[in-house]
């Protein structure tokens, strides 16, 4: 099974991926993560990109297709992959329909989670990532454990798009381009719109359930 998920930024795409990850063996192919691991190494790729990110804009288009045909052409992850952060436009989404036939793949299930600006707000700001295991965390919401080992608060990590102001950006962008992206998989009768702003655990099982339908096409 492939799956998409998509929303705003903050939605907790990377919290509820997590748990289908644990629970239902697949991979995250998170696009976001894959380029700041290029700035991280400070590669060719991550220097063009670095300014771009943090103005909370798209990189191109190309860019992101290369990095997500390595992992698509990949037995090891056939049938197993969730896309996090793409599609994000109408050309991407075609594309991803366009790679996935080239291996012999489709997508099985495309997750919506719908979270209001007010609430990204929060989730953005308060958002922090252990350095070790990549847990997220929310001051607000979902501290980290005190006097844990793992996520002590010396290993936390802010994202530096995680700021009130390039977080606003980045919403409008998701906001300008998505519209098309909804229509897209609306058509094609794979999407499913989760509520994102109740408890994790709730969404988790609303989406346990989601896939266990899906399964049992298969
Ligand atoms: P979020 O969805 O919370 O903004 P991501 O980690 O998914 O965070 O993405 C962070 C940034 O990476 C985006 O603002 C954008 O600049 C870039 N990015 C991620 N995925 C894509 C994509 N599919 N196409 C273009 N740019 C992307």
């Amino acid at each position: 099974m492939n799956l998409v998920i998509f929303g705003p930024p903050g939605a907790g795409k990377g919290t509820q991926s997590n748990f289908i990850v644990k629970n239902y063996n697949l991979y995250q192919l998170s696009t976001g993560e894959l380029l700041r691991n290029e700035i991280k190494n400070k590669t060719k790729l991550g220097i063009e990109i670095f300014s771009i990110m943090n103005s909370g804009n798209l990189v191109s288009d190309e860019i992101v297709s290369d990095l997500i045909e390595k992992f698509i052409s990949n037995d090891t992850y056939k049938d197993r992959l969730i896309f996090d952060g793409y599609p994000r436009n109408k050309s991407q989404a075609e594309n991803l329909n366009y790679l996935l036939k080239k291996y012999n793949q489709k997508i099985d299930l495309v997750l919506k989670l719908s979270v209001s600006l007010d609430s990204i707000k929060k989730r953005i700001s308060g958002r922090s990532v252990c350095s070790i295991c990549g847990k997220i965390y929310n001051e607000y919401f979902n501290p980290a454990p005190i006097n844990a080992e793992c996520c002590a608060s010396k290993f936390l990590q802010k994202r530096s798009d995680d700021t009130l102001e390039i977080g606003v950006k980045r919403y409008q962008t998701y906001e300008k381009n998505i519209a098309p992206v909804i229509d897209f998989y609306k058509q094609s009768n794979l999407l499913k719109v989760v509520n994102g702003e109740t408890s994790i655990s709730d969404i988790n099982s609303e989406i346990g359930a989601l896939i266990e339908v899906v399964k049992g096409w298969l």
